[in-house]
């Protein structure tokens, strides 16, 4: 029996008359474009930031060359196949603007976009390789394969089905008939059959790494497992073939099977695109750096950052800084430019694994954010309303200037805090200026619970004290130097000190910092809030005086 007719009895439905490795190469053409780049997750449900990472600057090298970017999904493991992973995928994407170029919507000639539809396409390619005795089946089970990887182990050997130890990389085509029968007409896996030896080496270039070597591939890798479905490793040299990517710019984790895939592309005759690896975010763990965790780390789900609606351009910004080092520097010198003017480069990316910076994000974040306009403060707070609190929602709309200036106490000042780092801290920090809101038990339940566990009870009797004169008298229509001496002469009289000086010569109950608290506390439940007598105009005197005279 020769090669040939192996191939066809064990895929007697791929024929060669309909679709053959040329058909294809001649049905999905060369591109005009010079770069072509993609993504192409699985569809877990989870949009990881390490995919947000690599799909931002796979979007920005396609758009700074005039190239495309499209969307691959990786279907093909049925077991982690969620139902709305794909809707998740697409909404991720288009939240960050990474608008991709083909989709069955969108048009593109590439297509399918989904592995899961590719199968037939697959098969054309691994029947070529069983034909040119490049690979073929495999029956060994799991316990033989164990077995196998004991002795290794003991005796030391490289682990690893190879050579003598894959039983049958050197079967005949006719014993490899004959078995097929036996097995009922059916095969376990299909294996590539290697090229390589264990001592062979081989050096390609990474466009981020530069030259590597490293020892090439030597295992007989399967490309077809027993759900008739290609691995990845297979599906990897067939769609970006055929869909023409001229760069595959992914994880590092894949570093280290471009010696087989190069294999691949050669058994085939085909070109090898330029490679990209992309070294993963991390975290300090007890100080060591480890990837950021799925299981671990919020911050891992991109949905962690819809959820707390951080600002887009503010993350996009700083997924640049994790890209390029020096961007952060270029930017400052442009801020006003647009991100399309900044240059990117992938020999500039880092090998090294980049910490995730909670910190330098929020930083970003905040600066973004004191540049946003009150109607976009309020609009995209409304939004997030709608989803994560609804009654808020409602009274945000029916409310728009009470919120406005809730918003916007301290704002554009040149004291200016910059008081919100995401959507949701404006939403926190104003929810408590409504009334609806604020009267609720569980607010009330939370200032008692805040007052008992930060002022003695002492302390408290006094404040209490200076709470009623102080409501009786206030005057928010004075200026602020009036309003400031009549707070201390209240104060004064109650035996609270001006500073910390004051109250360490003592005779004192407690200090300004103290009443300072507790009006925060009484107005918005809360230990820190804006400057109070901001808050309080924009209350007004009644909110104020109902707010400061409930007491447990
Ligand atoms: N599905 C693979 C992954 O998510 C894709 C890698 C690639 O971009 O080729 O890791």
């Amino acid at each position: 029996m020769s090669r040939l007719e192996l191939a066809n009895l064990l895929f007697p439905e791929v024929d060669y008359e309909k679709m053959s490795i040329e058909s294809l190469l001649a049905k999905y053409p060369e591109r005009n474009q010079n770069v072509c780049d993609r993504i192409a997750p699985s569809p877990t449900g989870y949009f990881h930031f390490g995919n947000l990472f690599t799909a931002l600057v796979n979007w920005k090298y396609a758009r700074q060359n005039d190239g495309i970017f499209y969307l691959r999904v990786e279907d093909t493991d049925q077991l982690r196949k969620v139902d709305d992973a794909v809707d998740v995928l697409l909404a991720s994407l288009d939240k960050f603007w990474l608008n991709i170029d083909e989709w069955p919507e969108i048009g593109g000639e590439y297509w399918p976009y989904f592995q899961s539809e590719r199968r037939e396409i697959y098969l054309v390619f691994i029947k070529y390789l069983v034909s040119q005795g490049l690979a073929y089946p495999c029956w060994m089970s799991a316990a033989e394969i164990e077995s196998i990887r004991s002795l290794q182990t003991e005796k030391k050997l490289i682990p690893g089905i190879y050579g003598e130890f894959s039983k049958y990389r050197n079967f005949t085509p006719d014993q490899l008939a004959q078995t097929y029968h036996s097995a009922g007409d059916t095969f376990e896996v299909i294996r590539f059959r290697s090229p390589a030896d264990l001592t062979h080496k081989i050096t390609f270039n990474d466009e981020i790494r530069g030259e590597i070597s490293m020892i090439d591939n030597y295992n007989d890798i399967v490309i077809l497992k027993k759900d008739g479905l290609p691995t990845y490793h297979l599906a990897h040299i067939v769609d970006d073939t055929l869909m023409r990517t001229s760069l595959v710019m992914r994880g590092e984790e894949w570093l280290t099977s471009v010696p087989l895939h190069i294999q691949l592309f050669k058994s085939f005759g085909l070109k090898v695109p330029a490679y990209a690896h992309v070294a993963p975010i991390c975290k300090l763990d007890q100080g060591k750096k480890r990837k950021l965790s799925k299981r671990h780390d919020p911050e891992a789900n991109v949905a962690f950052f819809f959820q707390k609606w951080y600002q887009t351009q503010a993350l996009i910004e700083y997924i640049m800084t994790l890209a390029d080092s020096s961007f952060e520097d270029r930017r400052k010198d442009h801020v006003e430019s647009d991100l399309s003017e900044f240059h990117f480069e992938l020999s500039k990316m880092s090998v090294s694994w980049s910490l995730f910076d909670q910190q330098k994000l929020d930083r970003i974040a905040n600066s973004h954010l004191s540049q946003v306009s009150t109607e976009e403060l309020y609009n995209q707070t409304l939004d997030r309303a709608r989803i994560y609190h609804p009654d808020y929602a409602k009274l945000l709309q029916n409310h728009p200037d009470y919120a406005k200036f809730a918003i916007n106490i301290e704002r554009f000042t040149p004291k200016d805090p910059k008081r919100y780092t995401t959507y949701a801290d404006v939403m926190a920090q104003t929810i408590n200026f409504f009334d609806e809101i604020f009267i609720s038990g569980e607010v009330r339940q939370s200032i008692v619970e805040l007052i008992n566990s930060t002022f003695s009870a002492e302390m408290l009797d006094s404040l209490q004290l200076f709470i009623s004169d102080y409501s009786a008298n206030f005057n928010l229509e004075n200026d602020t130097e009036v309003r400031f001496n009549q707070l201390k002469e209240i104060w004064w009289k109650y035996g609270f000190a001006a500073n910390n000086a004051q109250f360490k010569e003592g005779g004192y109950v407690g200090k300004v910092w103290d009443l300072a608290m507790f009006l925060r506390i009484k107005l918005l439940n809360s230990k820190q809030t804006p400057d109070l007598f901001s808050m309080m105009k924009v209350m007004g005197r009644e909110r104020v005086i109902s707010r400061l005279m409930f007491y447990s």
